[in-house]
């Protein structure tokens, strides 16, 4: 089989497609022929080793990917089942997506919903999964259209795509912060979003702990000065899910927000998530999200690219979501 290889060997980093041995696949009670994979955030870090995101040498990265069980030794599953994976450290400490074929634990697996063809559950992938996981937090913390508009950071990247399609198909009125207004508004507005801001309004620190209320709700992909930002400006009873560091890991910020104005922060790991959750939020993704808009955000390429494609989405210059086709 063909994989995307990792290694490091004396501090030594090489990344490269190459011939795998099935034999060389990790235990597990599963064996999945992976149809496709796809580039997140976390896979550029790791494949162009500018995060210790990868714990053992040699790995196959890819924290997830969609295609057809050829084996188990589980009952959950059956041969030809479509399943999907998204994260459980896939591509971090265990081989990952980035191949022709994985071994991996039937736990970690969910099916693939009806709906979606196996290449669509790859478009929406762990960056699409995690969008809808945010939504569902807001949800949760009684953020309704009704109570007002909703922040997306990142909009242009993969999870904050999928989140202003969703959240626009839901009737909630979009605000999309991008540091790509002039370049991608259009693509902006024809996923819905309702008004765009430049990333620039909310990057900076030193603000102030409480500013005027201007959104409801957030999904933040930013951290760093960007979520502290959000958070002075969330209205009362507001929630915002934060599930990304882009901007930066730290979080410089005050408790204002949450005494003063009963503000949530939702934090959001969709790496260990429960496989109930998973289910609930794939079921959602299946009603909730327009697929000819997820066509629309969608790009494929094939494995040898994938190293080029890695090191443009760590620079933020990757728009909406990366299908990997680990055939071509
Ligand atoms: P993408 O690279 O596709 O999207 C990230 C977007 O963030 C960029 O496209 C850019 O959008 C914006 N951005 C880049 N740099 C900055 C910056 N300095 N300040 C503010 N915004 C910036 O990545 P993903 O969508 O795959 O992931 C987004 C984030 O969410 C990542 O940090 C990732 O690690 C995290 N994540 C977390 C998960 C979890 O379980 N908690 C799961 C999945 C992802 P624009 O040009 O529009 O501003």
């Amino acid at each position: 089989m063909r994989g995307l290889l990792l290694n490091k060997v004396d501090d030594e980093f090489s990344a490269e497609v190459t011939d795998i041995a099935e034999d060389d696949l990790p235990e597990a009670d599963t064996l999945v022929a992976v149809e496709y994979s796809t580039i997140n955030y976390k896979d550029g870090l790791a494949i162009t080793d500018s995060s210790p995101i990868v714990r053992n040498w040699p790995m196959v990265p890819g924290v997830d990917f969609a295609g057809t069980v050829l084996s188990s030794e589980s009952e959950s599953f059956g041969v030809g089942d479509r399943v999907v994976l998204n994260g459980w450290d896939v591509g971090e400490k265990h081989w990952g997506g980035l191949a022709e074929r994985a071994r991996v634990n039937a736990d970690w697996l969910t099916p693939i919903p009806e709906e979606f063809s196996t290449y669509q559950a790859a478009a929406i992938g762990t960056a699409g999964y995690t969008a809808m996981l945010c939504v569902l937090a807001l949800e949760d913390h009684g953020v309704t259209p009704e109570s007002g508009a909703v922040l997306v950071t990142g909009a242009a990247g993969g999870v904050g795509s999928v989140a202003v399609a969703i959240l626009n198909r839901l009737g909630y009125e979009v605000i999309a912060s991008s540091g790509r207004v002039e370049e991608e508004g259009d693509y902006l507005r024809s996923l819905g979003a309702n008004e765009l801001i430049h990333r620039d309004e909310l990057s900076e620190g030193g603000g102030r702990p409480l500013a005027k209320a201007r959104w409801a709700g957030a999904i933040d992909v930013a951290g760093s000065h960007t979520l502290a930002n959000v958070l002075a400006a969330t209205g009362p009873k507001g929630c915002v899910a934060a599930c990304g560091l882009a901007q930066g890991m730290d979080l410089e910020t005050s408790v204002a927000p949450l005494i003063l104005r009963g503000v949530t922060l939702a934090g959001i790991d969709s790496v260990h998530e429960t496989a109930e959750r998973r289910e609930q939020a794939w079921a959602r993704l299946a009603t909730d999200l327009d697929v000819n808009l997820l066509e629309e955000m969608t790009s494929e390429v094939g494995l040898e690219t994938v190293p080029d494609v890695a090191s443009l989405i760590v620079q933020g210059r990757v728009r909406g979501r990366i299908v990997v086709d680990v055939s071509a």
